[in-house]
């Protein structure tokens, strides 16, 4: 999968994708990250890429021209032709979308992504119009930039794709993963986690087994897989209670986990 991103901080990315799995899948071929400096699309002595807002008021606005010249340099369709093509032009904006696990499995069926990182006040609207299929924030609060909601994307996007985690099922049963049709009927060992859907990941523990007189759950040493299934798949409704409510609604529930729930969340140990 391709990225290309437009940004007037081109730096801001060399680190940020220097790292772990990201690292791994440039390494390895699977994703290509091309960082474009929005400065080499305007044409005056200053490289200038913003401008006084229209109607008055603070800050500085994009300019449309360097930011839609940037785009139509990387060959990606036009609006009109992008209908069903496996391409998406994305405008990273507080007032976008709000950028999910969702959208981050939908994007990560496409082939090319491109984003564009406002700054100042924001991006001329016409960007928006002109060019970009969507408009997605990632998360309620505002940012000086859209470069990290641009890594944040590329990051949840990337894990997803085949080949990039070693262990596929790590993405499938995780917080906010799509539910696991055969937990209930798995005899064999406990996934690393499962069947997550919609809800919270539960609560993870490695060696020691004690650690400042903490012990870790017996029941995860017990060797009983359906117990421990049973005891994660509980402490995952616990936690999603007790942090996101609001996950509850849309979440994959059964009767032992409604009724488990109806019993209300145990206060933080
Ligand atoms: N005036 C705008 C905020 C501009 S912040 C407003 O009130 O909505 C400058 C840039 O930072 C935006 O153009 C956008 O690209 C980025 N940005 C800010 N908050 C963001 C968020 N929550 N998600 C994604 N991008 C964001």
């Amino acid at each position: 999968m391709r990225f290309d991103i437009i940004t007037i901080f081109p730096d801001f990315f060399t680190g940020i994708f220097g790292n772990g799995i990201v690292k791994r899948a440039l390494a390895n071929g699977l994703i290509h990250v091309d960082v474009h400096d929005l400065r080499n699309f305007a044409h005056d002595r200053h490289r200038t890429v913003d401008d006084r807002p229209f109607g008055g008021g603070e800050g500085m606005v994009l300019k449309p021209e360097p930011l839609v010249e940037a785009v139509e340099s990387l060959g990606v369709a036009t609006k009109a032709e992008r209908e069903g093509q496996c391409e998406s032009i994305i405008l990273l904006s507080a007032q976008g979308a709000r950028f999910t696990q969702a959208t981050a499995r939908e994007l990560a069926t496409l082939d090319r992504l491109v984003l564009i990182c406002g700054r100042y006040e924001g991006v001329d609207e016409r960007v928006n119009e002109l060019i970009c299929d969507r408009e997605l924030s990632i998360g309620d609060y505002v940012l000086s930039g859209g470069e990290l909601g641009a890594a944040v994307i590329v990051d949840a996007t990337m894990r997803l794709l085949p080949g990039v985690l070693g262990n596929e099922a790590s993405s499938a049963f995780e917080s906010f993963g799509q539910g696991d049709e055969h937990f209930a009927e798995t005899d064999g060992p406990p996934r690393s986690t499962h069947g997550s859907g919609g809800l919270l990941d539960y609560p993870h523990y490695t060696r020691p087994a004690e650690f400042r007189g903490l012990p870790v759950p017996e029941v995860l040493a017990s060797g009983d897989h359906a117990a421990i299934r049973k005891w994660r798949r509980e402490r995952a409704l616990e936690k999603t209670l007790r942090n996101r409510p609001d996950l509850l609604e849309n979440a994959e529930l059964s009767r032992e986990d409604r009724a488990f729930l109806e019993k209300g969340a145990r206060p933080k140990p």
